[in-house]
């Protein structure tokens, strides 16, 4: 079978390997449709903290059952790739979103950017009434879905979202289908006619929000998003950099506001995602602007942060 290994920064490369083999409680499952992400995104440029190379990225995955105990050969599905320990004090609160011991597939260990995987069953999910495309997105709807939920959203309650990338976008979604009142804070004007055009959602106008969210992983905005918090209110950081942080202590003291961070997901936010997906509450066809050929894949990594190229979301259809 084939597979695309990230051998440096920079530097994609086809090889040729076996299929893996199927131990007990695993089922082997063929690649249909990948997802590509920021954090895919950042290792190929070299900018991901503590990554090691050479690795085989790839964690939002649609793929087909091929050998199974559990599962029917041909059934579409897709996993949860925070693989946990089930032992730790955060897995055994069910937090195995941020287990002390996580391995995200195709993050610390090798992913999906290849024909066959062979995956343990709990970490698979039936995709039952959903496309290859759809499966595919499950995972960073669940990002935001799992931000969301953290903040408890009710309705009617204003939301700033900070950054409209693709978990921005899903944010707002997520924060929308629970009736908040959401508005966005984004710089790149192609960015925001996006989700100005595709979710209804325009650019920030009030002084202040009971929730604020940052979706932009970058320093200076999570900073600028503290004075945004309402009193009372809330802040949630679903995006990540690797600086310190800082805020004016009083600022933060007379809001008693609350900040909080957001981690991966929980199979229950997956669940509670495809089952949004399943009722069409979630259109995932105006997200997925590009489809990158399996052959492609080294090819369309060299020009993938060209902003003219404006990816929302883009996927590689899996080796036919
Ligand atoms: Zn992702
Ligand atoms: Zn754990």
């Amino acid at each position: 079978m084939q597979q695309w290994t990230c051998t440096q920064p920079g530097n994609f490369e086809l090889q040729q390997t076996e299929i893996p083999a199927r131990a007990a409680g695993f089922s082997l499952l063929r690649i249909r449709t990948i997802g590509i992400c920021g954090t895919d995104i950042h290792a190929f440029a070299g900018n991901q903290p503590f990554f090691q190379y050479p690795r085989i990225l790839g964690h939002e995955l649609a793929a087909e059952v091929v050998e199974s105990d559990r599962f029917s050969p041909g059934e579409l599905v897709t996993i949860i790739p925070y693989f946990n320990c089930q032992t730790c004090a955060a897995c055994t609160q069910g937090k195995t979103n941020c287990c002390e011991n996580i391995q995200v597939f195709g993050v610390h260990i090798d992913g999906g950017m290849r024909e066959y995987i062979a995956v343990e069953d709990r970490y698979i999910l039936p995709g039952t009434g959903l496309t290859a495309d759809e499966l595919a997105m499950v995972e960073p709807i669940s990002i935001a879905a799992h931000g969301v939920r953290r903040g408890k959203i009710q309705a009617g309650e204003k939301v700033l979202v900070m950054g409209a990338g693709p978990i921005g976008l899903f944010t707002i979604l997520m924060a929308k289908i629970l009736g908040a009142i959401v508005e966005v804070a984004e710089p790149n004007a192609a960015r925001l006619a996006f989700c100005e055009e595709n979710l209804g959602v325009n650019s920030a106008s009030q002084a202040s929000y009971q929730t604020v969210i940052d979706a932009t992983g970058n320093k200076s905005a999570i900073e600028s998003g503290f004075t945004k918090i309402a009193h009372g209110g809330q802040y949630i950081l679903i995006g990540l950099q690797k600086e310190a942080i800082s805020f004016i202590h009083p600022e933060f003291h007379k809001r008693e506001a609350t900040l909080m961070s957001s981690r991966n997901a929980t199979i229950a936010d997956f669940q509670y995602v495809m089952e949004l997906l399943r009722t069409q509450q979630i259109p995932v066809k105006p997200f997925i602007t590009h489809r990158f050929d399996w052959t492609r894949v080294g090819d369309e990594f060299l020009s993938i942060h060209d902003p003219s190229r404006k990816i929302v979301k883009a996927i590689i259809q899996g080796n036919k």
